[in-house]
């Protein structure tokens, strides 16, 4: 086995516990696994960032916004450092598609503490047509097969994507370039790669919210 990060030689470590048990062979060195750092409990408890244990500046801004109450919160599985950024670098524009696998264990843990009691729909984050084209897959449908689960299309992207040229304020007050095209029924959670501004979840969640969604959550690997 190598390790599907570095490739360095993963040796597993046999003996009659995990031959009679059929443990999981190991994807990721140690090495590797030490640099992505998993988000432990508390963080802020709204968006999922690690540092901090109150909801941090950035969601009470949120809350005070036009977009109040369209989030009930983000759980996040890795911190976004410079090891996750070329990891998904690799993964989303290099092709490297078996890296999903790498975080796969990790996310449905996460995914089981924070929401196996609820009745969800898991819904995908549509990209544009040219996105698709270039990258091959839809990272957020992909996660959502990882955790076991089909993702459902609530969404359709109007026009192309130039929102992620433009800064943070200009995007704030900025158009909601979805639009909803599935009917929510259930309480829906967004699955996304990363939460970066939480801008994209927040356009989201107010076109769930606006249709009677019960609520809106999102889950995704990086914060
Ligand atoms: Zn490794
Ligand atoms: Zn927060």
């Amino acid at each position: 086995m190598r390790c599907i990060i570095c490739f360095s030689p993963v040796l597993p470590s046999v003996d009659w516990t995990t031959f009679l048990t059929l443990q999981k062979p190991v994807k990721v060195c140690l090495q590797c696994s030490d640099k992505l750092s998993g988000i432990e409990e508390p963080g802020c408890p709204q968006c999922g960032r690690a540092d901090g244990a109150e909801v941090c500046y950035d969601c009470e801004r949120w809350e005070r916004s036009e977009y109040a109450g369209v989030l009930t919160k983000n759980v996040a599985v890795f911190s976004y450092n410079e090891f996750a950024k070329e990891l998904v670098a690799r993964w989303k524009y290099r092709g490297d598609f078996t890296l999903i696998e790498a975080f796969t264990e990790a996310a449905q843990k996460k995914y089981k503490n924070h929401f196996h009691s609820m009745e969800a729909d898991l819904a995908a984050i549509p990209l544009s047509k040219e996105r698709l084209w270039e990258r091959g897959f839809n990272q957020s449908e992909a996660l959502i097969t990882q955790l076991g689960a089909s993702p459902l299309s609530f969404f359709k992207r109007k026009g192309s994507e130039k929102q992620s040229k433009k800064g943070r304020m200009e995007r704030i007050g900025g158009e909601n370039p979805f639009e909803l095209i599935g009917k929510p029924e259930r309480p829906v959670i967004l699955v996304d790669d990363i939460y970066t501004t939480g801008m994209t979840v927040r356009h989201l969640g107010r076109l769930l919210c606006e249709a009677g969604c019960p609520e809106v959550y999102s889950f995704t690997l990086f914060r």
